[in-house]
């Protein structure tokens, strides 16, 4: 095993248990999965009904892009389809089974810039997910202070609730280049309504910096929502901290 792989390995499994921490709130028991692209052919991502707390790496299933792309273009396929599907994409055919969550995983780190991607279901963030449209709107659209914008990017895509799985993946897909096409750049965050939350990015500091990011201001969010009500910075004041020297410094600095 090149040392690359080996450094990725490990990266993964510490993200993975950072993201699987009891006292965090961003997933339990089974929830959540995480994964990163190896080469230009495959990804690791963690084996179906394991834990994020305690990840071992016999559970990361190394799985090859072209096995699972073609599925975010297919028609509607049965449950067994799928397990048949996720079990051709393993490189290594005595690997577990793949989560069934690989399919999104595959897309989004086939896009430029995205390397990394952590999959949770956090508390505060899921209160405001849970709440119907008006306030999953406003938290993926606006912004509420600087470092919120400077770990999770100016804006987020959100995706009504479907069926995990295949049909997920599909809207995922087409909810994420919607946003490429509006934004010129892939997104950091992901939200996903009555479910949970999706960090992309460069480095494994960086999807836990916008996963535990967005978690906080989930809970100012649901804070504010108890008083006044949260105010959100104009969208000039977004743009701004967006494009500041002083905070692409800070972001290089924290490797996000
Ligand atoms: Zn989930």
């Amino acid at each position: 095993m090149s040392d690359s792989i080996r450094e990725k390995i490990t990266a993964v499994l510490k993200l993975s248990h950072d993201l699987g921490r009891e006292e965090r709130g961003l997933a339990m028991l089974g929830e959540g999965n995480t994964s990163c692209r190896l080469d230009a052919e495959t990804f690791l991502v963690k084996a179906s009904g394991t834990s994020l707390a305690n990840l071992e790496e016999n559970q990361l299933v190394r799985c090859r892009f072209e096995a699972l792309l073609p599925l975010l273009a297919a028609a509607a396929m049965t449950d067994e389809e799928v397990a048949q599907a996720l079990l051709a994409s393993r490189v290594d055919p005595t690997a577990p089974k793949p989560s069934v969550e690989a399919v999104f995983h595959a897309y989004l780190l086939s896009l430029p810039g995205i390397e990394v991607v952590g999959h949770t279901h956090p508390i505060a963030v899921n209160q405001i997910l849970c709440a119907g449209d008006g306030p999953s709107r406003r938290f993926a659209e606006e912004r509420r202070f600087p470092d919120e914008i400077v770990c999770c990017g100016a804006k987020s895509v959100l995706v009504p609730y479907v069926d995990p799985g295949t049909v997920l993946a599909q809207r995922i897909r087409e909810e994420t280049e919607r946003f490429v096409q509006a934004e010129n750049r892939p997104p950091r965050v992901i939200l996903l309504q009555n479910h949970g939350f999706i960090a992309c990015g460069a480095t494994t500091g960086s999807v836990l910096a916008a996963t535990l990011m967005a978690e906080k201001t989930a809970r100012i969010f649901v804070g504010a929502a108890m008083m006044n009500g949260p105010t959100a910075l104009t969208p000039q004041n977004v743009a701004r901290i967006d494009t500041r020297p002083d905070e692409h410094y800070r972001q290089r600095m924290l490797k996000l």
